[in-house]
């Protein structure tokens, strides 16, 4: 059944009257699923305003009032957890219990945003001078609004709208045009949960429904989640206007493996760093730093458990399912190609997987004898595709990764304990792993990235999360 989005405004569905739109696709199939609307800046404004005639009552609300929508809204997720699941694999083509994944991790941020009444509580001294007391409060900073990526439409929205909505913010989030389907539930049941008309809106579009919220003087914060020249982008519209802001961007996670470490567990770890979710993730590990004597041993190992992941159909048994679109799915295939060319080893090709049907298929690929000059380690691929570079020492490794560009994750390899402490303290990055590969932090931390992973100065979700959707006064 072809789908139609349209937005979700003051509590319900409202056609789009652009006269655009984008396709949707089914990735497992290859063929347009439905489309969405894009909205036009009257529109995104139209939004704005039922956001700003539902912030009084809203934050005025008292906080365990708000919490209580937020456990009912925990609970209305996890009963329509399989539903929410297949829109997600059928949208994005990632196998189903990554989408379960997805939808879990969003569910970690809703948990900590139950806690609320205790997370905005201010401090208090008695007796500051003569009969008189001090006390901190934070407050709501207004209507705020997410702008998304495609690749986790579950847990990001609620990364943002979650932590905002519980603090009293009413909400605009301009998801991806490539996979709406998830966000437009999360909003029916957060009205579902008890939140009224107008607390959380969303607005499906393109690069205007962008400018719009950048322009719009009531937005107060953004919250941009998505690539670097994008997440730049946004941050520089939005101090322009005065906003507060946190873009997050683009990635490229190393992982480091020393001799000691444990070969075995490093293996399985790497493997599903680098090929779940098909290399769609900002936190994939895409690129190995071995240092030697390991390399060969190591990639004969990888290449041993990459050849065992199945590509295919995201709702049926595959290991993998196929990238987001054709345009993507052809760009990573391109960076294949200019790694080849460039002299790079071709340990397991991807490019020419054999999977039945039409859908942007490709394989998990690795890479030996990489070098730092070339463009498949330089950029983002944002695909099931792993870097080998060989150096001889710690710090060859360490400089490296100090050198590039995104600061994301990154994890360590090791059984020296000593190895380890110096990695955590000298490495040029947000997210740490010792023997973890994807050290995405639990939700009641923050999450974020340094150099070109981040613009702003402000984490998601944990306290940062809460700070940026309050501010804070002084009695
Ligand atoms: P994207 O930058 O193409 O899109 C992100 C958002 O920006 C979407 O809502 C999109 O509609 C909007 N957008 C796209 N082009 C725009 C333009 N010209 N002007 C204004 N807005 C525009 O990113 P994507 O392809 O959806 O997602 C993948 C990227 O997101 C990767 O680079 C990945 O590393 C990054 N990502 C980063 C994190 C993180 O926390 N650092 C997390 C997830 C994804």
């Amino acid at each position: 059944m072809s789908k139609a989005y349209q937005h979700f405004v003051n509590g319900e569905v409202v056609q789009g009257t652009s006269g655009r739109s984008s396709d949707i696709y089914n990735p497992s199939l290859g063929e347009v699923s439905g489309t969405v609307s894009l909205a036009t800046t009257s529109e995104v404004d139209s939004a704005i305003a039922a956001a700003q005639a539902a912030f009084p009552e809203w934050s005025g609300m008292n906080p365990q009032r708000r919490a209580r929508v937020m456990f009912k809204f925990k609970s209305l997720v996890e009963a329509h957890a399989d539903e929410l699941a297949l829109i997600l694999s059928e949208e994005h083509g990632k196998v189903l219990a990554d989408s379960q994944g997805d939808i879990q991790r969003g569910l970690d941020v809703i948990e900590f945003a139950c806690g609320i009444p205790h997370l905005m509580k201010g401090e208090y001294t008695q007796g500051a001078g003569p009969g008189i007391d001090v006390y901190s409060m934070r407050q709501a900073i207004g209507v705020v609004a997410g702008i998304t990526p495609f690749n986790f439409p579950a847990m990001i929205p609620m990364w943002m709208f979650g932590v905002a909505i519980a603090t009293g913010c009413t909400f605009i989030l301009k998801p991806s045009e490539k996979d709406p389907g998830v966000p437009m539930r999360l909003a029916e049941l957060m009205l579902e949960a008890g939140a009224p008309p107008g607390v959380l809106n969303v607005v499906n579009g393109d690069k205007e429904a962008v400018d719009a919220i950048i322009a719009n003087p009531s937005v107060r914060a953004v919250s941009f989640v998505g690539s670097s020249d994008i997440a730049h982008y946004v941050y520089r519209g939005c101090a322009e206007h005065g906003k507060r802001v946190q873009a997050m961007g683009g990635a490229k996670n190393h992982g480091i493996i020393l001799a000691d470490a444990d070969m075995q567990q490093a293996v399985q770890d790497i493997t599903g760093a680098a090929y779940g979710s098909a290399g769609e993730r900002c936190m994939a590990i895409s690129a190995i730093i071995a240092v030697e004597p390991i390399a060969d041993k190591l990639i004969e190992k990888i290449k041993v458990r990459a050849l065992k992941i199945k590509t295919g159909d995201g709702t049926t048994n595959a290991d993998m399912g196929p990238l987001v679109t054709k345009v993507h799915r052809d760009k990573v295939a391109s960076y294949i190609n200019a790694g080849e060319k460039d002299g790079a080893k071709v340990v397991v090709d991807g490019r020419n997987v054999e999977v039945a049907g039409d859908g942007f298929w490709l394989g998990p690929t690795l890479f030996d004898h990489v070098k730092p000059d070339m463009s498949i380690y330089l950029e983002e691929i944002f695909g099931p595709v792993l870097s080998v570079i060989r150096v001889k020492t710690y710090d060859e490794a360490l400089k490296l990764v100090n050198n590039h560009q995104y600061g994301n994750g990154t994890a360590i390899f090791t059984n020296d304990g000593g190895a380890a402490r110096r990695f955590q303290n000298e490495v040029e990055v947000g997210m740490v792993g010792i023997n973890v590969p994807i050290p995405v932090p639990m939700a009641y931390f923050s999450f974020g990235g340094w150099k070109n992973s981040l613009f702003g100065d402000s984490h998601a979700h944990g306290t940062e999360g809460v700070h940026f959707f309050t501010r804070g006064k002084v009695v």
